[in-house]
Parts: C-alpha cells; structure tokens; sequence
C-alpha cells in the first residue's frame, strides 16, 4: 500500500515510511491511496473471530508490503494479550438499540492503548530490522503520555521522553507516568502549562541539528498507524451487532478527530455505518462545523473532559482530503486560510456530503454530570466524562430507533474519580491490574519551563542509554 499526503505536494510512501514520518513533508498528513475494500464476504469471515485474529485481516491490505498477515497476527496478540478484559473491546447493552463500547481494558485505562499498544511494536520491529533506534518525544495533558510510556516502556529500540505540565494532571494520569520502572522511560514534569510543553516540543523537533543527532520522533495522533489500528474496534463492533446485514451507528466523544475518522475510514472502506455522531464539550468546534460549515478558532476552555479541550482539530484535515475528493491544492488552502484568518467555511453541497455521513452535538460541564448520574440510574454503568459526552450525543442524535447506536467508552470512570463521584456520590476504584498504583514508587524528573534545560536532560539521558 502506498500512502500520500493530504495536501498532494510530498512524494508517496510506503506503510513503513508513513509509520516512521509521522508528518508529509508538506505539513499534511498520510492517507492510503486507495481505501481497500471491506466487502459483505470479508465482513462475515469476521463473525466470531478472537480480536487478535480480526485486527490482522483488517489491517493487512494497509500494511501490505511491509507486514505479511502473519507478522500483524503476532503483533497484534502480543499487543491485546496484557489487556484486561478476553474480548479486549466488549460491547455492553445499555438500552434496546442503545450499546457501549468499551475501550478501557488496555493498561492505561483509556481507548488510546488500543492503537498505542500495537503502534509501538510496529515501530519496535520497524527498527530492530533497520538496525536502527529512535527516540519518542511528545507532550501531554494526561492520557496520551501515559498510553505512549505504556506502549514504549521495555522496547529495546525506542527511548521515550514525555513532558507534563507539575501539578496539572490528575493523580492518576501522573502515577501511571512515574511508576514505570523501564529504563528506557522518561517522565518528565515541567514547570509550567500544557501549553509550555508542547512548545518546548516543537521547538526542539525544529532544531534540525538536536532532531537529526538525537533521532527524534513523536507517537501523536497524526500517525497514520494509529488510525489504521483504531479502524479494528469500529468493525469488530458492527459485525458483532448484525453487519454487514445491519447498519449501525457510532457516538465519538471527540477532540482530535482521530478516534471517529478511523470509523469514516471504516465506512469508505464499506462497513454499513448510517451515521457518525461527533460528541463535544464547551470546546465546540466541530459541532460548529457540523452545524454550520464554517470552521472557526476560538480559545481552549478547560472542561470535565480535558483530553477533549483543544481548537485545532489535526486529524480533521485528514476528513477535508476526502470531502473535496483528494483535492490535496483545496485542502493546503483551507488551512492556511484557517491559519491566517482563523477561519474557513466548505461550499453548502460539501457540507451537505459531510451532513450525510456525520452529526454532532455539545454538552458543558453540568449537562455532563446530569449525563453521568442519569446513565447510571438508568443502566446500572458507570462512566467516565468523556464516555458521557457520547452517550449524551447519541441520545441527541440518533438516526432513527431501529438503528443500533454503539457509544465508545474511550476512558475507565477511576481515571476521572471527582468528576463521576460528584455525579453519582460514588468514588471509581481502579480495576485489579492497577489496585497498588497510589503505593508503587514514583521516579519524577522537575525541570523548568525552558527547552536548553530539557536538551541537555535528553542528551544526558542518551549518552547513558547509548
Ligand atoms: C484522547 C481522548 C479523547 C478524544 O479523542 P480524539 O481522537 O482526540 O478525538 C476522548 N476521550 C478520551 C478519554 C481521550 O483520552
């Protein structure tokens, strides 16, 4: 399979070349060339089958040519073997059509080890093959650092770096951050915002001397293997439900984008989905476009659902491509109009097409813990914000009641214990597998907020590791 970039101006890759690029070199994004096609005879060839076994035939026509189907099939059980429920994506019923999804037995707790797990052994391979090794750096506001250290911790060829911002992420997210004994594991707390983070992140993926020398790479959600992995649950679900004999529709609680396009992806592919419905909280932005067309800028508020709190959805361009039918030139333009003016909007026969396929809605904070506390009144289940943000967009926008809506539980309610007791009165515990996190010993690095200082950490580290 070959990939190209969404704004059409980088050379194509293979499988292997987008996993390692992260990033076209034009700034856009990889796609497959051709979206390979999931058809009623493959769909039902699924029934039934272990995780493991589904998520290798789904994902061989992307990897073709760089990962035989036997390879992914011993990836991808090494990969959900640690996690901690046997279906490893189960679905649970929570009303007549009304079913969840439940993305949360991975080590972390949350839907991102469900791509994360796998994509870090995909780079592990990658690169004992090439006899080479990369250094992983990346900033996070909780979930995604600790689900990348949980997806690197132990690989002999990946040294992991990832900023937080001290005394900004729950308890919980920073634990299982510091707690990791792997040598090769560095969690390191900043002096300073989410914001500072990131930016001493870009700064020194800029600095083209420090990224060559210490072979930097980041595990963000703009990998294209990340995608492709997250591609599996969305079809394992549907197929369990009746598909391809019986359409059904997602709820996303959604920040990036990336967790639903991996179901738009699904659909191009063929799986019968009626609808995508995108769930947001106070931070709206995509909601806005769903409704109006117009994608506009505005400032992060933080939420009850903080790994949704951003404006710049990245993984939305990857939607453009195909909105405007891989115009990669119509694409580039949008972007730097929005980058410019802060705003684009799509003609009204595009946002028509993206109505056909998505809804969405938004919920603030009180509406949340209503949706909470009324989830567990009603079905007995306990969920996260996040989780309820979908659930709530579900009811709001459900297609039609004979149509199976199947929300996605992206994270365990003992990640976020405040929030869900202040909804329900009752405190999450931590499942078995994570019991002893509050005793286990913490290793924390503190820097100040200063991109020479995390350099020099780095360098140090790699000497050492060298
Ligand atoms: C990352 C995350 C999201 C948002 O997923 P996107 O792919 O960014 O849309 C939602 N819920 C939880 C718990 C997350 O960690």
């Amino acid at each position: 399979m070959r990939y190209v970039s969404t704004r059409g101006a980088a050379p194509a890759l293979d499988f292997e070349g987008a996993l390692l690029a992260g990033l076209a070199a034009d700034g856009g994004l990889y796609l497959p060339e051709a979206w390979p096609a999931l058809g009623a005879a493959e769909l039902r060839r699924l029934r039934g089958l272990p995780y493991a076994e589904a998520a290798a035939l789904i994902m061989a026509p992307f990897a073709a040519g760089s990962f035989t189907l036997e390879e992914l099939r011993a990836l991808a059980r090494q990969a959900y073997e640690r996690f901690g429920h046997a279906a490893v994506a189960p679905l649970r019923q929570l009303g007549p059509n009304d079913w969840l999804l439940e993305l949360t037995h991975g080590p972390t707790l949350a839907f991102k080890d469900y791509a994360l797990q796998l994509v870090g052994l995909l780079f592990d391979r990658v690169l004992a093959r090439r006899g080479e090794r990369l250094t992983i750096l990346g900033a996070t506001s909780g979930d995604t650092g600790a689900a990348a250290i949980a997806a690197c911790e132990g690989r002999a060829n990946l040294e992991v770096f990832i900023l937080y911002p001290e005394g900004r992420v729950s308890e919980v997210q920073r634990r299982q951050m510091t707690t990791v004994a792997a040598s090769n594991v560095h969690a390191v707390a900043i002096e300073g915002t989410f914001d500072n983070c990131q930016d001493i992140v870009k700064t020194l993926f800029a600095e083209r001397g420090f990224r060559q020398e210490a072979r930097l790479a980041a595990v963000n959600s703009i990998n294209w293997a990340r995608v492709m992995a997250q591609v599996v649950y969305y079809v394992t679900s549907a197929v369990a439900l009746g598909g391809p004999d019986r359409p059904v529709a997602f709820s996303v609680p959604s920040g990036n984008f990336g967790n639903v396009f991996a179901g738009f992806a699904a659909l191009r592919m063929g799986l019968p989905v009626e609808r995508l419905i995108v769930g947001s909280n106070r931070n709206d932005v995509l909601t806005r476009f769903f409704d109006t067309g117009a994608m506009s800028l505005g400032t992060v508020h933080p939420t009850l659902s903080p790994s949704m709190d951003i404006q710049v959805s990245s993984n939305f361009e990857r939607f453009l491509f195909e909105l405007f039918d891989r115009d990669g030139a119509a694409v580039a333009a949008l972007l730097a109009k929005l980058r410019k003016e802060g705003r684009f909007e799509v003609p009204g026969d595009h946002l028509r097409r993206a109505r056909s396929w998505f809804a969405a809605a938004r919920f603030d904070d009180e509406e949340t813990l209503r949706g909470i506390a009324e989830a567990h009144r009603r079905t007995g289940a306990v969920v996260d914000p996040h989780t309820a943000v979908g659930i709530l967009a579900a009811h709001a926008r459900r297609p039609a009641p004979e149509v199976p809506v199947i929300a996605l539980a992206t994270a365990d309610p003992a990640k976020f214990p405040d929030a869900v007791e202040r909804a329900t009165g009752m405190k999450p515990e931590l499942p078995p597998a994570l019991a002893d996190l509050h005793a286990r010993p913490e290793r924390r690095h503190l820097l100040p907020n200063d991109a020479d200082a995390v350099r020099s950490f780095i360098s140090a580290r790699l000497q050492e590791a060298a």
